[in-house]
C-alpha cells in the first residue's frame, strides 16, 4: 500500500505539521474546496496510533465537505487533529506553533473549535493566523453555538412533523431526547414553548435536574430512553445510538436530533425505513453551529445567520422529497443532494474570474 492508497483518491490535500520542542504533531486534511475553503475543527486528542489519527482526520474532513455543502454554503469539507492529550501537551507554545502552521495553508483550511480544544485556544490562534472561527465576541466571533445548533434541530423538527404527520405543529406532541447538555437545553425549550411534551435523560443528574427545574419536564433513565414510547427520539448526546439493539426497541415515528454519527453504520437508515422510522440525517439538523460558525468569515452578524439556519427546514423537506421519489433511505438522499450541488456549483466555478470574487469577498476584508 502506498501513502496515497491510504488517503483514497477522494482528497485534495493531506498535510503534517511537526514542531518537536513543543510536541507538536498535528495532521489537517482537506477534502474538498470546491465550493470554497475547507472548514472544520481542530480535535485535541491522544490517538493510540498515528494512523489512527489520520484516519479519523480524513474521515472527518470527508463529513464536513458533505455538511458545508448541504448547509448551502459557500464552504469545503477539512478538519484537523492535533495527537497527544490536550490536558498534558497544551501550551501557548503548541498552539501558536500549530496557528502559524494552519497560517502556511494561505486559507485553504480553516479550523474551529472541536473536541480537545476550546474557545480560548481559538483565540490563541487567532494571534497567528486570520483563518480561525469560533473565537470570542470581542475578536468578531459568533460566541456558543449551541442555541443556533438547537434552533436548527427545532425547525428540522417541524420539517419531520411535516413529513411524518402532514402537519407543521409540534404542539402536543411527545419528544424523548437523550442528552441535555448545551444543545439539548435550549432544545428543551424550545419544544416547551411549542407546546411539546418533553422527556429527558442525561447521565449527568444535574443535566436533568436543570431541564426539570426550568421547564418543568418528564425524565426517563439515560440507558432507556431511546425505548420510551414517544413521537420523536432526539439523539442530542453521543453518536452511534441507532443500531442492531436499539432499532427493534424504537418506539417512536421520528428519530431526529442534534448528536454527530448517529447512525452506527450506514445499513442503519435502512433499517430504520424498514422500522417505519423517519431519520433526519444527523449532518443536515445539526447544521446550524456550522452556519453560524461560517458567518464569522463575513463579519458576524446573528440575524443573517439565523436566517441561514432557517434554511435547515427547507433541505431537510427536500431531503425527504428525494427520499420518498427515489426510494432511497434519508441519508442517502442527504449525500446525493450534498454531491449534487457539489457538481452544479463546481461546474459553474470553472468560468474564469479574474481575481477570483469570491474568495476576495471572504478576505477581502
Ligand atoms: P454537551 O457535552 O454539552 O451535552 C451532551 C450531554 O449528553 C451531556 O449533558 C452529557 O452528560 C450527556 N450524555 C453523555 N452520554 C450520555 C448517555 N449515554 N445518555 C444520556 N446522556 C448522555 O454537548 P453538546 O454541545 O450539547 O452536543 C451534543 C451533541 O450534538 C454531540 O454529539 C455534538 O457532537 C453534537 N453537536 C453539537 C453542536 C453544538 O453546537 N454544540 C453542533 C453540532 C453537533
Amino acid at each position: 500500500m502506498t501513502v496515497f492508497d491510504a488517503f483514497g483518491d477522494e482528497f485534495e490535500e493531506v498535510v503534517f505539521f511537526h514542531d518537536p520542542p513543543t510536541g507538536l504533531r498535528a495532521i489537517v486534511a482537506i477534502h474538498s474546496t470546491t465550493l470554497g475553503p475547507a472548514l472544520g475543527g481542530t480535535r485535541f486528542y491522544p490517538f493510540a496510533t498515528d494512523m489512527d489519527a489520520l484516519h479519523d482526520v480524513l474521515r472527518l474532513a470527508r463529513g464536513m465537505t458533505y455538511k458545508a455543502a448541504v448547509a448551502g454554503l459557500d464552504l469545503g469539507g477539512g478538519k484537523a487533529v492535533i495527537i497527544g492529550d490536550p490536558k498534558r501537551i497544551k501550551s501557548e507554545e503548541l498552539l501558536r506553533a500549530y496557528g502559524r502552521f494552519i497560517d502556511t495553508l494561505g486559507g485553504r483550511y480553516i479550523t474551529a473549535e472541536d473536541i480537545g480544544t476550546t474557545r480560548d485556544d481559538m483565540d490563541m490562534l487567532r494571534r497567528e493566523t486570520r483563518y480561525v472561527t469560533g473565537v470570542a465576541p470581542e475578536l468578531g466571533g459568533s460566541g456558543d453555538p449551541s442555541p443556533v445548533t438547537a434552533y436548527g434541530v427545532f425547525l428540522g423538527l417541524r420539517a419531520c412533523a411535516e413529513e411524518a404527520w402532514h402537519e407543521h405543529s409540534l404542539s402536543g406532541r411527545t419528544v424523548a431526547i437523550q442528552g441535555v447538555g448545551k444543545v439539548g437545553y435550549h432544545l428543551v425549550k424550545l419544544l416547551v414553548e411549542a407546546g411539546a411534551k418533553v422527556i429527558a435523560a442525561d447521565v449527568d443528574v444535574d443535566a436533568v435536574a436543570r431541564a426539570v427545574r426550568d421547564f418543568g419536564v418528564e425524565t426517563a433513565e439515560p440507558e432507556k430512553v431511546h425505548a420510551v414510547e414517544c413521537d420523536v427520539f432526539a439523539p442530542c448526546a453521543m453518536g452511534a445510538v441507532v443500531r442492531d439493539d436499539t432499532i427493534p426497541e424504537l418506539k417512536c415515528r421520528v428519530v431526529a436530533g442534534s448528536a454527530n454519527n448517529q447512525l452506527e453504520r450506514i445499513e442503519h437508515g435502512e433499517a430504520l425505513a424498514d422500522a417505519g422510522i423517519l431519520y433526519a440525517p444527523d449532518f443536515v439538523i445539526n447544521a446550524g453551529g456550522l452556519i453560524n460558525v461560517a458567518d464569522e468569515l463575513l463579519g458576524y452578524d446573528p440575524k443573517r445567520a439565523e436566517t441561514a439556519v432557517q434554511g435547515i427546514y427547507r433541505t431537510l423537506r427536500e431531503v425527504f422529497r428525494i427520499s420518498r421519489e427515489q426510494r432511497i433511505t434519508t441519508s442517502s438522499a442527504a449525500n446525493r443532494f450534498a454531491e449534487e450541488r457539489i457538481r452544479k456549483i463546481g461546474r459553474v466555478r470553472l468560468y474564469w474570474v479574474p481575481g477570483g470574487r469570491a474568495w476576495s469577498r471572504i478576505w477581502g476584508r
